[in-house]
């Protein structure tokens, strides 16, 4: 047989399916599109169903229904309410479709002759009329009436439409494929599960998902694909546990109870319920023979430092190297100033070790902590660099760990033999997603706040009423306080935003504060000039900070009691919130200022309000999580996850409990995938993964 004949149909590139060809081919590589596999994968936004398409004499009021007609007039209105009118008619009559928003973009999509469907809730209003239907545009009168009960309606943009590539051209090239390759799409779940849980088979379930039977079979595609997904992130999951963590032997820990009691008394403040509940569970971990390997999540401010301090210290006691690393230099410089206050520096060598340091300084540095001088290291990234090798290392502790890729995590824990590592964040997950999130991980949470702080105050003001917010932040700034004042940076339009933030800046600089020292910080800048400004802020030689996001999470600068945030309806809800976190950290009383335009959509005047009544980061994030969806709650770029792209992490928790209970049993009964019968899951998890999610080596 030659290598042909082993290659995977699913691999062919869609260029050499029938129908397709170069240009189209390449049309499709701009919607990430490169082969069959691809194109199968290529979810229809939604199907067109038969049963509620309606002739427009037909309609009944207030009634769901689709109507296929061709549009014979488009009409800009700009007295009054501005809208646009998209007038279509068909067999029966004449109906209107009314959008009062992006009326420039609906008025290039739409124009005459063009065959439309529209969908939504019919009002009477001087005749038949849609107020903001979907709509898609079709192509074939046939292709739209005469196929099938439900028909997808793929995504489409303009490079499709420069390739020819309409909707039914793709139904046209799904059916060729599948005619000729549909048999063998390969399966990827073992075949006891399938038959657990009857879902359907792989390819089957493509074919449902480009050619319908019914609404039922959609329904079952999803759980199938759905199922797959969690079942092959939770082996992942599984995996990881298994082959890193358990079967190692842990560093022995001993602690001496005596000692961190003095510590502990030593303190300038007592620790919280919480921080003594997260301090018992680590205790534990750490005499119990394995590597500890878990997550700290703890609000901004809770106090997560002096726990991770109490970790490091318990491990120096019993004579190994403890390291902490930090995203940014200051806050790796903030860590190093509050650890050294805390810790007799006398009884314990300490370290600092980041990228600006002369190399003298820092190969000194290196020097003490190859020979197991230093006993206790901050740093940032520079500690994960070739030349730091640790004599002894114990403990490893990561800092605002989503601001690290796994591998960067990964890259300081192999500089010791198998540490106890303790990663922090104080991006709050909803205790009901973190054992999916972090399956590898134990977590613990920190949920109260210190004794004595002031909530802080949050309102919502719009751009009308700016004049009395300069007044009140005047009076503020004029007593001693400092100020922070935030501009979204979309990244789409990055250039403009950045526009706006540079000549709000000058405006505010020059018009509104003349009498008070403004700085700009941006993200365009570089990282030395950005800590020097965040330092002049911090050290109180600057007033008021005018900042795209960029405000280092985490940095400490009490004095700060204002934060306003323009245009915060293009925030989500937990970047408000941790916005909002970069005040209220001393015993002053703080505000958060939230400034939208007058006229926002609901969804942002929700957040607006949950922003006004909770301090709360879990309140928070389990809101966002409800109003977002888990899709977009959980960005990879967040939590380093494959992305899911039919599975949701709120709504589909007991496929997620089942898919869990399966994979784990399965890694704990052939932990190396070796049965023959596990050869098709684990060629599907390599190809899945690759190596972006540092596998462990298996088989
Ligand atoms: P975060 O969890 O955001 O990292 P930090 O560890 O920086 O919070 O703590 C925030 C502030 O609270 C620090 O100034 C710290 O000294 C103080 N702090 C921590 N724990 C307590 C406590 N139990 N009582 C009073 N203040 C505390
Ligand atoms: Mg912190």
């Amino acid at each position: 047989m030659t290598a042909q004949a082993f290659k995977n149909p699913l691999e062919t590139e869609v260029q050499y399916l029938k129908g397709v060809g170069p240009v189209r081919a390449a049309a499709f590589q701009t919607a990430g599109i490169y082969t069959f596999a691809d194109l199968l994968e290529f979810q229809p936004r939604r199907y067109l169903d038969h049963s509620q398409i309606r002739r427009i004499d037909e309609i009944q009021p207030d009634e769901e229904v689709t109507v296929i007609g061709t549009v014979v007039g488009v009409e800009r209105i700009s007295r009054g309410k501005r809208r646009l009118i998209v007038r279509i008619a068909d067999a029966g009559g004449m109906l209107e479709a009314v959008w009062f928003n992006q009326v420039d973009l609906f008025s290039k999509i739409f124009h005459t002759d063009q065959l439309v469907a529209l969908s939504g809730k019919v009002g009477f209003y001087r005749g038949w009329q849609m107020v903001h239907p979907d709509f898609d545009i079709l192509s074939e009168q046939k292709e739209a009436l005469h196929t099938g009960q439900l028909i997808p309606i793929y995504p489409s943009g303009q490079e499709f439409k420069k390739a020819a590539i309409s909707n039914y051209a793709i139904r046209r090239i799904f059916s060729e494929a599948f005619r000729k390759y549909g048999q063998l799409i390969p399966e990827t779940l073992p075949e006891h599960l399938i038959q657990k849980y009857r879902l359907l088979r792989r390819a089957e379930a493509y074919r449902q998902m480009h050619f319908p039977s019914s609404a039922e079979m959609l329904h079952q595609v999803q759980r199938r694909f759905k199922y797959e997904e969690l079942f092959y992130l939770e082996l992942l999951m599984a995996l990881r546990k298994f082959h890193f963590y358990s079967p190692v032997q842990g560093l022995p820990i001993n602690i001496d109870e005596k000692q961190v009691q003095q510590f502990t008394a030593g303190l300038p403040f007592r620790l919280t319920g919480a921080q003594k509940r997260v301090l018992q569970e680590i205790r534990a971990d750490l005499v119990k023979g394995h590597p500890m390997n878990r997550l700290l999540q703890g609000d901004v401010g809770s106090g997560k430092t002096v726990v991770a301090l109490l970790t490091m210290q318990m491990a120096i006691q019993n004579g190994y190297q403890a390291v902490l690393m930090a995203p940014t230099e200051i806050l790796a410089q903030q860590h190093y100033l509050s650890i050294a206050n805390l810790l007799p520096e006398d009884q314990y060598r300490i370290e600092l070790l980041i990228g600006s340091l002369r190399e003298k300084e820092k190969s000194r540095i290196q020097q003490r902590i190859s020979r197991g001088e230093a006993q206790l290291v901050v740093g940032t990234h520079a500690l994960i660099q070739e030349k730091v090798t640790f004599a002894n290392l114990g403990v490893v502790v990561i800092d605002e760990q989503h601001r690290f890729g796994v591998m960067q995590r990964g890259d300081l824990i192999e500089k010791g033999k198998s540490p106890h590592v303790l990663v922090m964040t104080a991006t709050p997950i909803p205790r009901t997603l973190s054992l999916t999130i972090y399956g590898d991980l134990d977590v613990s949470v920190i949920d109260e706040m210190p004794p004595g702080r002031l909530p802080i105050i949050t309102k919502w003001r719009t751009e009308a009423q700016l004049s009395n917010v300069y007044d009140f932040i005047r009076t503020e700034l004029s007593r001693g306080a400092q100020a922070y004042f935030v501009y979204p940076l979309v990244e789409e339009s990055e250039k403009m935003d950045l526009k706006a933030a540079v000549e709000a800046f000058n405006y505010l600089q020059k018009k509104v504060f003349p009498e008070f020292r403004l700085a700009l910080i941006h993200g365009r800048m570089k990282m030395a000039e950005k800590e020097k400004t965040m330092a002049a802020f911090k050290a109180g030689e600057i007033h008021l900070l005018v900042s795209t996001t960029v405000i280092e999470v985490g940095v400490d600068a009490p004095n700060a009691v204002i934060m306003v945030i323009e245009h915060a309806e293009r925030f989500g809800l937990s970047q408000l919130h941790q916005l909002r976190g970069r005040v209220g950290r001393g015993s002053k009383q703080s505000y958060c200022i939230l400034i939208t335009p007058g006229d926002i959509s609901e969804t942002a005047q929700q957040r607006m309000h949950i922003m006004t009544q909770t301090n709360d980061g879990f309140r928070i994030a389990e809101e966002d999580l409800r109003i977002r969806g888990s899709g977009e709650f959980f960005g990879t770029r967040q939590h380093g996850l494959p992305d899911l792209k039919y599975a949701d992490l709120v709504t589909d928790q007991r496929i997620i409990q089942a898919a869990r209970k399966d994979a784990f049993a399965l890694v704990a009964a052939d932990p190396h995938l070796r049965d023959k019968r596990h050869q098709l899951v684990l060629q599907h998890f390599k190809s899945r993964y690759s190596d972006k999610f540092r596998l462990p080596s298996i088989a």
